[in-house]
């Protein structure tokens, strides 16, 4: 079978050599970040150095950034800790956004699954205090909102935007004062980090009431004691990442071309989102008559893991909402596999998922063409 293929970086990346050893540093010691001891201090400081870090990634301040369990918990507190009246989210968003709370109103996207800014408009013309929640890249198309856009027309109505950036963060520049948001998600495992951290940048001035209440962490916006060694690792991923980003557009020359090789495969191939601006790391394709789940089974059997929709979702059979949202059939929807790589992917590995993927493809034309 050959070497393993991790070919499902927007489900969780790989852990980065730099934040898995400034982990294990921040292991060795006990470490409370509240405490006033010296081993206290210690912690603070590596809680300190990473908010730095990870401020740095998205252009913002460092006190105005929130570490939280993970994207999840960021989302939550976004959409309910501003006494918001109204909470209106694109029809494409992670279900940590799309479910944070009750009378959520959707937006609607277009057959390439982009944002209609034309009926965020309309709908925020209702009047109310509105939130509005829009995800910077989609995790399942690659797809890049006009996130810009849709914080002025929402600002114009006196609104406040939230941007869901888990999938942009260190692999397209972000900049929280250029896209005008006023609060941003980040999550420390789609950036090379661990599991279980994820961070909030709310806009200074902004009053946040808190998700989890008790003591006064994160000035008094999170209560709970620090992850430090997994804040550690956020902070020391964030560094790593930002440092990499020049290498994205070699990333996007391998995602084309191994696109072309499917396409000369496949000339049926349909890839979603491909006509619009799209991240470098992602792909999410399918051809008629090859189901997703087939693909996926026929390709872990070669040692090449990729996923189906979102990976919170592949559990239960059901198509993606997000090609739902788009303007897909059911049987479409259920044929999408989502291809997704970063900072350890070389050329190989797409190529080894070209070959078996052709093979399935082949043997499915094969058996289609004897059953006609
Ligand atoms: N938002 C998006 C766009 C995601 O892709 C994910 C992870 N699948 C999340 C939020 C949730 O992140 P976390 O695992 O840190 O809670």
């Amino acid at each position: 079978m050959g070497r393993s293929v991790y070919l499902d970086y927007n489900a969780t990346q790989p852990i980065r050599p730099e934040a898995r050893d400034a982990m294990l540093a921040a292991l060795a010691e006990p470490s409370n970040a509240s405490s006033i001891h010296r081993h206290g201090q210690e912690a603070r400081r590596l809680v300190e150095d990473a908010r730095v870090e990870v401020a740095a990634l998205i252009g913002a301040a460092p006190g105005d950034i929130i570490f939280t369990s993970g994207a999840t918990e960021a989302n939550a507190t976004a959409l309910n800790g501003l006494g918001a009246d109204r909470l209106l989210v694109s029809a494409v968003e992670h279900p940590s956004v799309a479910k944070a709370a009750k009378c959520i109103e959707t937006v609607a996207v277009d057959r390439h699954g982009v944002l209609d800014l034309e009926a965020l408009d309309r709908q925020l013309g209702a009047g109310g205090r509105a939130l509005v929640s829009l995800m910077l890249v989609n995790n399942e198309t690659g797809i890049i909102q006009p996130v810009a856009e849709a914080a002025r027309i929402t600002h114009a109505h006196g609104a406040l935007l939230h941007s869901d950036a888990v999938q942009a963060g260190g692999r397209i520049p972000v900049d929280v004062d250029r896209l005008g948001v006023d609060l941003l998600t980040l999550s420390g495992h789609k950036i090379g980090g661990p599991q279980g951290v994820g961070a909030l940048y709310v806009r200074s001035g902004l009053e946040l009431t808190p998700l989890l209440r008790g003591g006064g962490q994160e000035g008094r916006r999170r209560a709970g004691t620090e992850n430090v060694a997994a804040i550690a690792g956020f902070g020391a991923a964030a560094r790593a990442t930002l440092a990499d980003l020049g290498r994205m557009s070699d990333l996007a020359a391998l995602r084309d071309g191994m696109e072309a090789k499917l396409r000369a495969i496949a000339p049926d191939l349909v890839i979603h989102g491909m006509e619009r601006p799209r991240i470098a790391n992602t792909s999410c394709f399918g051809a008629s008559g090859l189901p997703a789940e087939t693909a996926l089974i026929a390709l872990d059997l070669a040692g090449i893991s990729v996923s189906s929709g979102a990976a919170c979702s592949s559990g239960a059979v059901e198509p993606s909402s997000v090609l739902l949202a788009m303007g897909l059939a059911e049987t479409a929807a259920r044929e999408a596999i989502r291809v997704s790589f970063g900072w350890a992917t070389e050329a190989e590995d797409l190529d080894r998922l070209v070959e078996s993927w052709s093979l399935v493809y082949r043997r499915t034309r094969a058996v289609a063409a004897t059953a006609a």
